[in-house]
């Protein structure tokens, strides 16, 4: 039987740059024919695990990606605790079977890191001094990945930490932006991550109007990045439309069907 050498992560960026040449159009469109402003479409649900205290589901194009929380509880192993406030854990973890190439299960360096940037979006919306010593726990699952998996996870970690009844100032959501031949470019997928030439994932509250993750992986001008930043704004405002609606349609629906 001949054994099959694994390609390096430069090899298959390398084929798929020469598969994709061009991202965007001679009309201006995108390779999945989105405008340069369009998010992809996104489906989300709240509350789908019966057997955690919070849970949400959300697809953002190809990506698929589930969140299930639970506490605030007595936090283990008890030095982690905080004398004045909650600690949250969050662990981001993607399936093997969520990426082209078999995926190791256990946990990369990559799914250390995202965990704790997406653990420090979560954690000013959180009202933590309301339960010192405890822990909350987050646990996001990418079962499909196709870029923009770190926002998609915060987006759906925010929900399922309402859903969960957990006391919050605002929500989080979360969008990249980013610049693909020369132009920028909103919610990008897993191609335009890899062969664009930068990538601006952020996190926002938005009441508060706070950003709580801003990341920069490429070069954009200076101009360029404030422009990135408000596309990547635009995003979340309406991904959080979204949010409040799968969030009344759990908790309205079930109002309304407790008072009948
Ligand atoms: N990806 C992959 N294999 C991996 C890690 C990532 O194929 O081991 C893909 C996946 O589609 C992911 C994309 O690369 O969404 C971009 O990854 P990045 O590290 O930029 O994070 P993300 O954009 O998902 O937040």
């Amino acid at each position: 039987m001949k054994a099959t050498k694994k390609k390096t992560k430069k090899e298959r960026l390398n084929m798929t740059k020469k598969k994709t040449e061009k991202l965007i159009d001679k009309k201006g469109l995108r390779l999945d024919g989105r405008k340069l402003d369009a998010l992809r479409p996104v489906k989300m649900e709240v509350g789908i695990l019966p057997n955690a205290d919070g849970s949400a589901y959300l697809e953002q194009g190809k990506n698929k990606i589930l969140a299930g929380v639970y506490g605030p509880k007595e936090a283990h192993p008890r030095h982690i605790a905080k004398q004045d406030r909650a600690v949250i854990q969050c662990r981001y973890h993607m399936a093997p079977f969520s990426v082209q190439e078999r995926k190791s299960p256990a946990p990369s360096r990559r799914d250390v890191e995202l965990s704790k940037v997406i653990r420090e979006s979560l954690e000013p919306a959180v009202f933590l001094e309301y339960y010192p010593k405890t822990s909350i726990q987050v646990y996001i699952e990418v079962l499909q990945a196709d870029g923009g998996t770190r926002c998609a996870g915060i987006t759906t970690a925010a929900l399922a930490l309402a859903d969960a009844g957990i006391p919050m100032r605002d929500l989080v959501v979360a969008c990249a932006a980013g610049k693909a031949d020369g132009k920028l470019i909103v919610d990008l997928d897993d191609t335009e991550d890899k062969v664009g030439d930068a990538d601006v994932p952020v996190a926002f509250m938005p009441n508060l109007n706070a950003i709580t993750l801003l990341q920069m992986d490429g070069s954009l001008s200076v101009e360029e990045f404030e422009s990135a930043i408000g596309m990547a704004l635009d995003g979340c405002k309406q991904l959080y439309a979204l949010q409040k609606e799968a969030l009344k349609s759990k908790y309205v629906v079930a109002e309304e069907a407790e008072e009948e």
